[in-house]
């Protein structure tokens, strides 16, 4: 497969970009070059929000039912590439092939289809009084997006802010921008009218930053870490442009003393692991009644040594690498803070086997985390779960809440009643309760330094409106 890409999406067209940088893009799995991309400039990104301005007036004033059509027709195009997909995201990011046909390419699909029914039927404006009030598109919006979830975090932001009558700048993580070029082939093939999606890539500080900086752009929906995310709401401070943040996140799981232990303990380590611990929504603390404290460790220790760590094409694989060898050695000087701040290492660390070629980490579990220490404050986005002890649920919720972040978190409980009351107490955007599944159509983001507004479902599309009152 030729991955290599020259070209830039824009206005409906693949150009030749200004910049004539290229940036290369790199196999986590073999440390290879697999591809170049082209490094872009300012001036691109003048360009391709032009084209999305141009393009604005047209696609605010087309009906629900060619809007619908339209995403319709991407998620067919989509649909149709779904194993090339997976493939390119197995080879950029390093995912496992199953969980990237499952979730890092299925995911998506979902959440398509779901923009596309919400477009078909979109709220009908409200009566309040005199008024009648209208939701209208927010303008042209600068999409800016991470490696984590390559496919889904682009789609998370297209399709809502499609749905709702935005026109789109994209700017996709400069580590997994393949599978964001083979998303604009399905554009071509969906047809859509051109300028209403545009494609520009390069890095943060360049591209990024002069997209979130740029004066047309109405409003900036960034996902990655809260540090960039801080200086992308000072850039859109500056016209007061809008922004939606999904930032970083420092989840915990609390297994209370009446909870089914070897579920609460699968999960939880799941969870944490899943996509090698790359995923802003990841239990990545592990907080258990002192009753069952011992016996938690055991089963976590068997548990994580059981995930099987290599190639992300072989099926017998669970954990691929880290996404990059800076990824990798930050996860790395985590797990050695934590074990000098008094962390004591149950499986995994820093001495366990791993591949000899590729960024890989063993799946890592470290007791006796002191709530407060770095380990248990800062995101590792890597497989290391810190795992503390607790005398009561007061206690318990006092140390889920000990964050600067609140994503998202979960309560394991015997009783559900009870695990619900915990839920309510927890101060972030999200909860599940004896683990409850991912919804796609929920409202998704961040209490606190994890972020502004919310993706997915309605209250996704809501963020690319703007209400506007007509008094009669
Ligand atoms: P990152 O913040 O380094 O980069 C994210 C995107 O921003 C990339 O496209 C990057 O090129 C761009 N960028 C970097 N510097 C920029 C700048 N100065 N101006 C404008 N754009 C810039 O994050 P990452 O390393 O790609 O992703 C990991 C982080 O993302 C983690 O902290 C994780 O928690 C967070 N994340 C959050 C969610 C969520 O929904 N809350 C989802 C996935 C990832």
């Amino acid at each position: 497969m030729q991955l290599t890409r020259t070209e830039i999406h824009l206005g409906g067209r693949w150009v030749r970009p200004d910049g004539t940088g290229t940036i290369p893009v790199e196999n986590p799995a073999t440390e290879e070059t697999i591809a170049e991309i082209p490094a872009c400039t300012a001036t691109d990104v003048d360009r391709a929000v032009a084209a999305a301005r141009a393009a604005f007036d047209g696609w605010a004033d087309t009906g629900p039912a060619d809007r619908a059509a339209a995403l319709d027709r991407l998620h067919d195009a989509l649909a149709s590439r779904a194993d090339a997909l997976a493939e390119t995201i197995g080879r950029e990011l390093g995912s496992p092939r199953k969980f990237a046909a499952r979730v890092q390419v299925g995911l998506p699909l979902r959440v398509l289809r779901g923009y596309a029914d919400l477009a078909r039927q979109p709220a009908p404006a409200e009566t309040i009084g005199n008024s009648l009030v209208l939701r209208e598109p927010v303008g042209v919006v600068g999409a800016i997006t991470p490696w984590n979830y390559p496919l889904h975090q682009v789609v998370a932001k297209l399709a809502a802010a499609l749905a709702a009558g935005c026109t789109v700048v994209l700017k996709p993580s400069e580590l997994t921008p393949l599978v964001a070029y083979q998303f604009f082939d399905a554009i071509d093939e969906a047809g859509l009218p051109p300028g209403v999606v545009n494609l520009v890539t390069g890095t943060g500080p360049v591209v990024g930053a002069a997209l979130a900086g740029h004066p047309d752009v109405d409003m900036v929906s960034f996902t990655g870490s809260t540090a960039v995310g801080r200086q992308i709401a000072h850039l859109a401070a500056d016209r007061i442009a809008r922004v939606a943040l999904e930032l970083g996140g420092k989840s915990a799981n609390i297994v209370l003393d009446d909870a089914d232990l070897t579920t609460a303990v699968k999960a939880g380590i799941g969870n944490c692991l899943v996509n090698s611990g790359q995923t802003c929504t990841a239990w990545t603390r592990m907080l258990v009644h002192r009753t069952r404290y011992a016996q938690a460790l055991e089963l976590a220790a068997d548990i994580a040594a059981g995930y099987r760590l290599g190639d992300p094409f072989d099926p017998d694989t669970r954990l691929g690498p880290l996404v990059s060898a800076t990824q990798r050695d930050r996860v790395r000087a985590h797990i050695a803070h934590g074990l000098a701040d008094g962390g004591r290492l149950v499986t995994g660390g820093p001495d366990a086997p791993v591949p000899d070629r590729g960024h890989f980490v063993a799946p890592t579990v470290i007791a006796d985390v002191d709530p407060d220490s770095a380990l248990a404050q800062e995101e590792v986005f890597g497989p290391v779960l810190a795992v503390i002890p607790f005398d009561d649920t007061d206690q318990a919720v006092a140390i889920a809440n000990n964050s600067r972040y609140g994503l998202a978190g979960a309560v394991f409980a015997g009783d559900e009643e009870r695990a619900l009351a915990v839920a309510r107490r927890i101060r972030t955007g999200s909860v599940d309760v004896n683990g409850g599944s991912f919804n796609p159509l929920a409202p998704f983001g961040g209490y606190k330094q994890s972020g502004i507004g919310r993706e997915l479902g309605v209250y996704g599309l809501a963020e690319f409106t703007q209400l506007k009152s007509i008094q009669r």
